[in-house]
């Protein structure tokens, strides 16, 4: 048997746990928040409870003898990769893509302009991310991409106060939301719609949206000439949008536009350090090969916020290998390479910061399927790392203990869900999120306790 400590409790972190442990192998999977689930907790829009419910196949696999969860614990700030390599036989990265793309142009930094990586995270409750604040006074947002996350930021932006209500919203961002005055949102995409990388389920939900009227310009459709070599998905949404664009406008409050074949050019605002007040770009051509192309035409949108949701990258962990161009750990079908390309020994990659952050949830049970089969063969080849420290489980978790404050366990996690919940349903709503450290470490240590402590996060 050996054991590894796999690094992030997301989808890819539990799906490589539950192979390793179907292997005979144990597991410590540790994360830096106190809560699992990486982005199906901070990132699924909360208007999906069903996709959220993958959570419970992941409590199936905590439950297996020889799963522990270090939660509250930072790989690369709380422990180093090096202290896990002198007690670990292996570590699996799976940290995700925390980080997001720029856009690379001027004004990007102008208050209003935001990355979807912290506006998702703010409104899903990261604690990272409570105490942002987002004007929404104007009532015109953009929302630069065109895949799902900027879907999920539009229709969040539009839903209705008695629609979020039901879901584990943040109460910071329902309070946020119900003083918003966004009433239009444009989509923007610098390619066609046939290029457009949402899912046809998700800009299908566009169309059926209670309070918002769904736009697209019909000469975008018109551009786009035969679609027999594109992907059935890419077909699906070109005949979605092409019944939008035929839509009248049935008289609801809110609007989501869906405009192609534009690139954003700068943000424009009232001064340097002004707040954003339009986003200027240019208007395209797409080449043979499907790439956008700036025309001499270049158009004002005025709008107050401008969130860019076109893509992410991995965040760097001292010690790790990183390719900086791609923003991701460099591996061999999970096998981390050093500098000359090969192996580390012991040290693999998955989910999206091993392949890029693409792929929904259950991609990244395949993906690492590929990482856990490198690691069980190496297991088998005696190619793993060769631990320095002490390395039996009750040494590793009184190092742990005594090297980082406030280490949460399984069980303490269990407490915090129990605490959500119990709130969540008092409230009508599927779960009440505690959103600040020190407050869900409270409840992670109040073992036994009947009552629950009093938490000062959420509304009356
Ligand atoms: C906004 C958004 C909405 C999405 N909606 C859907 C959807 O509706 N349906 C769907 O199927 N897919 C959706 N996805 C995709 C899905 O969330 C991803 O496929 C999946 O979460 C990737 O899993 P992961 O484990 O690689 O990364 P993550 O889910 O990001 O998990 C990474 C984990 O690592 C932890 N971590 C990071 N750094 C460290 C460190 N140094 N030390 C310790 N822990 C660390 C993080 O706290 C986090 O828990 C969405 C993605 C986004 C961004």
């Amino acid at each position: 048997m050996s054991r590894a400590a796999i690094v992030g409790a997301g989808p890819a972190g539990f799906y490589a746990a539950e192979q390793l442990l179907a292997a005979g192998d144990a597991v410590d999977l540790y994360d830096a928040l106190p809560t699992p689930f990486g982005l199906v907790r901070a990132g699924v829009a909360p208007d999906h409870p069903k996709i959220k419910s993958v959570t419970r196949i992941y409590e199936k696999t905590a439950a297996r003898d020889d799963f522990r969860f270090f939660g509250n614990v930072e790989v690369g700030a709380d422990v180093s990769r090096e202290e896990l390599l002198a007690r670990y036989d292996a570590i699996v990265y799976a940290v995700g893509t925390a980080l997001d793309n720029r856009m690379g142009v001027p004004g990007e930094d102008r208050p209003g302009s935001v990355p979807a990586t912290e506006f998702v995270a703010w409104y899903n409750g990261h604690p990272g991310f409570a105490d942002r604040q987002f004007d929404l006074s104007a009532d015109r947002a953009v929302v630069v991409g065109n895949g799902n996350v900027a879907i999920d930021v539009a229709r969040m932006l539009v839903l209705g106060d008695d629609e979020l209500a039901p879901t584990d919203t943040a109460d910071h961002a329902l309070d946020s939301f119900a003083g918003s005055g966004v009433r239009e949102v444009v989509i923007l995409g610098r390619r066609g719609p046939a290029q457009a990388s949402f899912t046809n389920p998700e800009l299908r939900e566009l169309g059926e949206l209670q309070r918002a009227d769904v736009a697209v310009d019909p000469a975008a459709l018109d551009a786009v000439t035969g679609t027999e070599d594109l992907t059935p998905t890419a077909q699906r949404n070109v005949e979605i949008l092409r019944e939008y664009a035929q839509r009248e406008p049935s008289g609801k409050s809110h609007r989501i536009v869906l405009l192609f074949l534009r690139s954003p050019l700068e943000v424009a605002g009232d001064g340097e350090n002004g707040a954003v007040a339009g986003l200027r770009v240019s208007v395209n051509e797409l080449d043979a090969g499907g790439r956008p192309v700036p025309t001499e035409r270049e158009e004002l949108i005025p709008c107050g916020l401008v969130v860019r949701a076109i893509g992410y990258r991995g965040r760097p962990i001292a010690g790790v290998p990183f390719d900086a161009t791609r923003g991701l750990i460099p591996n061999d079908g999970g096998r981390v390479t050093g500098p000359d390309g090969e192996p580390l020994p012991g040290e693999y990659a998955v989910g999206w910061v091993k392949r890029g952050p693409s792929g929904v949830i259950g991609t990244n049970k395949k993906d690492a399927a590929e990482t856990t089969a490198r690691l069980v063969e190496d297991r088998d080849a005696g190619r793993l790392n060769r631990p320095s420290e002490e390395s039996s489980p009750d040494a590793i978790e009184a190092w742990l203990r005594e090297r980082v404050p406030g280490v949460v366990s399984w069980g303490g996690w269990q407490r915090i869900d129990a605490y959500e919940a119990a709130a969540g349903k008092t409230a009508g709503r599927t779960r009440r999120k505690v959103v600040r450290i020190p407050e869900m470490l409270t409840l992670a240590e109040a073992e036994g306790e009947s009552e629950w402590p009093p938490i000062a996060t959420t509304r009356a």
